[in-house]
C-alpha cells in the first residue's frame, strides 16, 4: 500500500494531512508512506522527523503521484493538482462539494475516486474521523483568541490598587462543536458568557460550561433527526434576531457560529444590533466563508461598522497549524485504516462512512447529498 502526502498549495494553507505519530501507525501495517519534501513545513514537522518513523521524504509530484494508491490532503485540490493526479486515481481531503462544484466537475471528468473529509457522517462510531468537529473545534477556541486580542478592554475581572475592572460580556450565537469551545476558552479567560442556539438541546451543555443560555420559544421543530439545525422561517428568524437584540448590544464581543449545512449562514446579527454596541466592541464571524451570520461581514477582512470591528476569518485552524494538523491527521489516519483493511483498498459502500465519504467516483458522482445540491444548482456535470 503506498500513500503519498501531498504538501499543500493553497494560500495560507499551513496543515498536513499526516503528522509524524500517525505516519508510524500506519507504517507498522506495513505500508508505504511517501511524503512531498516540505510538506510538513507549515506546520514545524521537519520531513526528518517523518523520516525517523520510517516515512519516505519524495521530491517529485507527479512520478509520486503517479504510483500512489492514494494520496491524501487538507486543502481542496487546486486545478493544476487534479490535472497531476493520473486518470483513476484516489484522493482524500476536503472537498467543499457545494462551494466549488467546478471541482467536483473536474474530479469526475478525470474519472478520480475523490473522498470528501467534511462528508465524514456525524455518528458516533465516525466520530474519530469527524474533521468538522476537529476543526470547528480549533476555530471557537482561535476566535475567542482573536476577539480578545482585538477588544480594547481586559477579559477577567481585576481588583487592583487602580481599581476594580469588570469583566467582559462575550455573547455566542451558535452552541454546536465551534460555539462551545468558544464558550469554555472565553470562560477560561474570566469571561462573563451568554449563548444562544435555535436548538434546545445544547441548553445543558452550555450551562455546564459556565455560560447563561438565552433561551427562544420557536412555533416550529429546529433540528433534524440527526440533531442538526434546520433552516428555520423568516418568522421564527425574526422572533430570534428580537430575542438576542439586547444581548448583542450590551456584549464586548460576539462570536456568531451559526450555520446549517448545505445552506447559506442565516443573517442573526443585523446593522441596527451593531449600531446598539459599544464602539470599540468586536464581532468575530466564524461563519463568513459560508455567507456570514452578521450584516457587513466580509470573509478573510477586518471591517469597522458603527465603531466595531467585525473580523470574519477564512480557514482560521490553519493558524493553530501544529494542533491542527494533529487532529486533521488523527482523523486522516482512522479513515485509512477503515478503508484499507487488509493492505488493500476495499471501498464498501455498504459501510455507512465510505458510503457518504465518496463524493466521486469512476466518472460519476456517488454521493447523492452532494448530486441533488448540485442539480439544484443547474451545473451540468
Ligand atoms: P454547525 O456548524 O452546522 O452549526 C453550528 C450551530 O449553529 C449549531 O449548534 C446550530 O444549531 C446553530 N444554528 C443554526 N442556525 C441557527 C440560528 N438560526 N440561530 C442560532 N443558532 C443556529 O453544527 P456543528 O457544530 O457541526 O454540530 C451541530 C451538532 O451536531 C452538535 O451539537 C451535535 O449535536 C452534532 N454532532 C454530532 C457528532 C457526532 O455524533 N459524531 C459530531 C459533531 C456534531
Amino acid at each position: 500500500m503506498k500513500i503519498a502526502v501531498a504538501r499543500e498549495t493553497a494560500a495560507g494553507e499551513r496543515r498536513v494531512a499526516l503528522t509524524p505519530d500517525q505516519v508510524a501507525r500506519l507504517v507498522k501495517k506495513g505500508w508505504e508512506i511517501y511524503i512531498e519534501a516540505g510538506a510538513g513545513e507549515a506546520s514545524l514537522i521537519s520531513d526528518q522527523a517523518y523520516e525517523e518513523v520510517g516515512g519516505t521524504i519524495a521530491g517529485d509530484r507527479p512520478a509520486l503521484w503517479q504510483n500512489a494508491d492514494i494520496v491524501v490532503k487538507v486543502a481542496v485540490p487546486t486545478p493544476e493538482e487534479i490535472e497531476t493526479l493520473p486518470e483513476g486515481a484516489m484522493v482524500a481531503s476536503l472537498l467543499n462539494p457545494l462551494g466549488q462544484p467546478e471541482v467536483i466537475q473536474q474530479l469526475t471528468a478525470k474519472k478520480i475516486t475523490a473522498l470528501g473529509m467534511e462528508l465524514i457522517p456525524r455518528t458516533s462510531r465516525a466520530q474519530s474521523m469527524d474533521v468538522l468537529s476537529s476543526q470547528a473545534g480549533v476555530a471557537g477556541y482561535k476566535a475567542v483568541l482573536l476577539a480578545a486580542a482585538t477588544l480594547p478592554k481586559f477579559f477577567p475581572m481585576l481588583t487592583t490598587a487602580a481599581g476594580t475592572i469588570r469583566p467582559a460580556k462575550v455573547f455566542v450565537i451558535g452552541a454546536g462543536v465551534a460555539g462551545l469551545q468558544a464558550i469554555a476558552t472565553a470562560r477560561r479567560l474570566g469571561a462573563v458568557v451568554e449563548a444562544f442556539d435555535i436548538r434546545p438541546a445544547v441548553k445543558e451543555e452550555v450551562q455546564s460550561l459556565g455560560a447563561k443560555f438565552v433561551e427562544v420559544q420557536l412555533e416550529e421543530e429546529t433540528a433534524t433527526a440527526g440533531g442538526y439545525a434546520k433552516e428555520v422561517s423568516e418568522d421564527s428568524k425574526k422572533k430570534s434576531q428580537a430575542l438576542i437584540s439586547d444581548h448583542v448590544a450590551t456584549a464586548d464581543v460576539v462570536i456568531t457560529t451559526a450555520q446549517v449545512p448545505g445552506r447559506k449562514a442565516p443573517i442573526l446579527v443585523t446593522d441596527d444590533m451593531i449600531a446598539r454596541m459599544q464602539p470599540g466592541s468586536v464581532i468575530i464571524d466564524l461563519a463568513g466563508e459560508q455567507g456570514g451570520n452578521c450584516e457587513g461581514c466580509e470573509a478573510g477582512r477586518d471591517v469597522l461598522v458603527h465603531g466595531v470591528t467585525i473580523i470574519a476569518p477564512i480557514n482560521l485552524p490553519s493558524t493553530v497549524a501544529i494542533h491542527a494538523s494533529q487532529m486533521f491527521a488523527k482523523n486522516m489516519a482512522t479513515l485509512l485504516q477503515l478503508l484499507i483493511p487488509e493492505n488493500e483498498i476495499n471501498l464498501d459502500f455498504e459501510d455507512d462512512i465510505l458510503d457518504s465519504v465518496c463524493v466521486t467516483h469512476q466518472g460519476t458522482i456517488r454521493n447523492q447529498r452532494v448530486k441533488d445540491a448540485l442539480q439544484q444548482m443547474t451545473v451540468t456535470v
